[in-house]
């Protein structure tokens, strides 16, 4: 995708409900923001257009090669005979988009005896559409599944997903969990928020002027090796750490394994990733709110570090093209080749964007979590 260019901001429904909110009670959170942008009930791009694919917003890694999702396949019927080949397993897929993956890996793992009789298949969505699109693509598949809207509550709630041992799969549904943005000002953290510029009537960044620290104790999440200079962002990625809580809670419970693949960086850091995308390009995060997906990078030390602290261990992270390497995606690509001459050459491009180290391979990370009890998991560690 091209660079991030300061694109002219549109007059969205939700531009005009945000300014009218943010003349009403203040400015807003960066977090409050991405929320509204991505989930508001009228407006909120997840709620009303959801654009993956070739012809959408952006495409991802299911989308771009079947192998991919055959390969998650593989690894959670690894991990089932790793938990003992249990009589019954919680198979959950957290932002499951078009289905494809899904239904990718449950065909995959058919070779796998025993496996898919003993699934309950959960698929968290929060958008009517796209629930929609996963029924049809799943239709055929062969194993009911249950929607949830909400995946902390899902977790949480043995009443939603019962107490089995459970795998958890998720794709790049981290990276749409909204964060908090601290700015650094004056020798200390200050709220990073939304406004409205009033000449303008344009949205804008701005910096809670109230005194005292945000958040309450924002420096302590702020790792100490960091050295800020005035202006500099921090990203507080407060929805991925409580997801991780909830991994932790369910997998006290019973055995869980967690993987989960995304954009982000393996260490904290400093910077700003807060990010537009639309028909495939960057654009300002203000570029059309509620017309565009908002994606942050992940920040998977921070991650990890919550689920340390919510007791699970964990593996990795490792780039996606070492996971992938590691799954056997070359083998796998090569055999498909040879049964599927006239599509060769399209299914080694799918397969060589994956793992490309100048691109996805590396730009995406593998993560794994894991109730101790548990060997380490396949391809992360
Ligand atoms: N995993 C898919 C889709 C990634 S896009 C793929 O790789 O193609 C993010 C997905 O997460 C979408 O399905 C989106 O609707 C869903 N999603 C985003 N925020 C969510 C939330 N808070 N709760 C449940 N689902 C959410």
């Amino acid at each position: 995708m091209s660079g991030r260019p300061e694109t002219a901001q549109r007059e969205t429904p939700l531009a005009a409900k945000l300014k009218e909110r943010i003349r009403r009670d203040g400015p807003i959170g960066v977090d409050d923001y991405m929320q509204a942008c991505l989930s508001d009930d009228e407006h909120g791009y997840y709620r009303r257009k959801p654009a993956i694919g070739a012809a959408g917003d952006f495409i991802t890694a299911p989308e771009i090669s079947q192998v991919f999702g055959e390969l998650i396949g593989l690894w959670c019927a690894v991990v089932w005979q790793q938990m003992g080949s249990p009589a019954r397993v919680n198979l959950v897929e957290l932002g499951p988009g078009r289905g494809t993956m899904m239904r990718d890996a449950l065909r995959a793992s058919r070779i796998v005896p025993g496996f898919r009789e003993a699934l309950s298949l959960h698929l968290v969505e929060s958008n009517a559409t796209l629930r929609a699109a996963q029924a049809a693509t799943l239709d055929t598949c062969g194993v009911p599944c249950a929607f949830h809207d909400d995946a902390l509550m899902a977790l949480a709630k043995s009443k939603y997903i019962g107490d089995e041992p459970t795998i958890v799969v998720a794709n790049e549904f981290l990276d749409a969990l909204p964060i908090v943005q601290l700015e650094f000002r004056d020798g200390r953290w200050c709220d990073r928020v939304v406004t409205c510029n009033a000449a303008r009537d344009d949205l804008q960044f701005g910096v809670d002027p109230s005194d005292g620290v945000p958040h309450g104790h924002a420096q302590a999440f702020v790792p100490a090796r960091l050295s800020p200079k005035e202006g500099d962002i921090f990203e507080l990625s407060v929805h991925p750490s409580r997801l991780a809580t909830a991994l932790g809670a369910r997998g006290y419970r019973a055995p869980l394994a967690a993987l989960l693949v995304d954009y982000g960086h393996a260490a904290s850091g400093l910077g700003d990733t807060l990010q537009g995308v639309a028909g495939q390009a960057y654009v300002s995060p203000f570029h059309a709110p509620g017309e565009t997906d908002l994606s942050a990078q992940v920040d998977f030390e921070r991650f990890a570090t919550a689920a340390h602290s919510a007791g699970l261990a964990v593996d990795g992270p490792v780039p996606q093209g070492e996971f992938l390497g590691r799954l056997g995606i070359v083998e796998r690509a090569s055999r498909l080749m040879a049964a599927n001459p006239s599509q060769a050459a399209a299914i080694e491009a799918g397969a060589v964007r994956l793992i490309a180290p100048s691109g996805m391979g590396s730009r995406f990370l593998a993560i794994g979590v894991r109730s101790p009890s548990l060997a380490p998991l396949p391809g992360l560690a």
